[in-house]
C-alpha cells in the first residue's frame, strides 16, 4: 500500500529532490500546494531546528499526516551568523533577492571584515500525526561569499555563495552539483536511512484520502 508524508513546503523544488532520494520506496510526497486552506505556520524560532521543529508538529496537527519540515538560510561568519533564520526576511518584507545581496555585500563592506566565510544551514524535523518529533537533521554547505553576484541559476542568495572546493558560485554550477552538496541535500539524505526503516515499520496512510 502506498503511504503519504507531507512535505511543509510549497516548494515544488524541495518536493522533487525528496522525490529522487526516495526513489523506488513505497512512500508518495505531498507538498501544502496538495491541501489548500492550510494556516500558513509562522518562523518564530531563533534558530533553524527550533522552526523546522514547531513547523513539523504543526502542519502535522493540522492535518493528521506525517510530517516533514525544513527551515534553511544563510550564515555569514562575519556578521555573527546574519543573516540566519531571519535570510527570507533580510532587509525587509518586499525587499527583492538582489536588493538583500545588495544589502549583504554592503554590510560586509562596513565590518571592513576579511573573512568571507560563509555556510547555508538546513534543519528538518519529521512529526507523527499527533505531533511528536520522530527525527531531526542538520545539513551544512561551508563556502565563501563572492565580491560580487555572479551566474543566473538557482535562486536566493546563490549568486553570492562559492562553496569549498568550487570557484563558481551555486548560480552558476550545475543545478545537479548543487543537489549533489547542497545543505538541504546533505540534510534529506540523513532522513532516507530511516524513513525506508520506517515505512515498514510504522508509517501507515494516515492521510491518503485527504
Ligand atoms: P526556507 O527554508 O525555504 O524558508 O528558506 C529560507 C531562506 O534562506 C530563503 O528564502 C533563502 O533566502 C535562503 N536560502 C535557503 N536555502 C538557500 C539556497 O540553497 N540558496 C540560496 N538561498 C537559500
Amino acid at each position: 500500500m502506498r503511504k503519504q508524508i507531507l512535505i511543509a513546503t510549497n516548494n515544488p523544488g524541495k518536493v522533487s529532490e525528496l522525490s529522487e532520494l526516495l526513489a523506488g520506496s513505497s512512500i508518495d510526497l505531498i507538498s501544502l500546494a496538495d491541501r489548500p486552506g492550510i494556516e500558513e505556520v509562522e518562523e518564530t524560532g531563533t534558530t533553524f531546528a527550533a522552526n523546522a521543529e514547531l513547523k513539523a508538529v504543526a502542519y502535522a496537527l493540522q492535518t493528521g499526516c506525517w510530517a516533514l519540515a525544513d527551515d534553511s538560510g544563510l550564515e555569514v561568519m562575519a556578521l555573527g551568523g546574519r543573516p540566519g533564520v531571519l535570510s527570507a526576511r533580510y532587509g525587509g518584507d518586499g525587499t527583492s533577492f538582489p536588493e538583500k545581496i545588495r544589502l549583504l555585500l554592503d554590510e560586509m563592506a562596513d565590518t571592513k571584515a576579511v573573512d568571507r566565510r560563509g555556510r547555508f544551514v538546513c534543519s528538518i524535523a519529521f512529526a507523527s500525526p499527533n505531533g511528536e518529533i520522530l527525527f531531526t537533521a542538520e545539513g551544512v554547505c561551508d563556502g565563501v561569499l563572492a565580491e560580487t553576484p555572479r551566474g543566473m541559476g538557482g535562486f536566493g542568495y546563490d549568486p553570492l555563495f562559492i562553496p569549498d572546493g568550487y570557484d563558481k558560485t551555486f548560480a552558476e554550477l550545475s543545478p545537479s552539483v548543487k543537489r549533489a552538496i547542497s545543505h538541504r541535500a546533505k540534510a534529506f539524505q540523513e532522513i532516507i536511512p530511516f524513513l525506508r526503516d520506517f515505512e515498514a515499520v510504522r508509517l501507515d496512510p494516515a492521510c491518503s484520502d485527504a
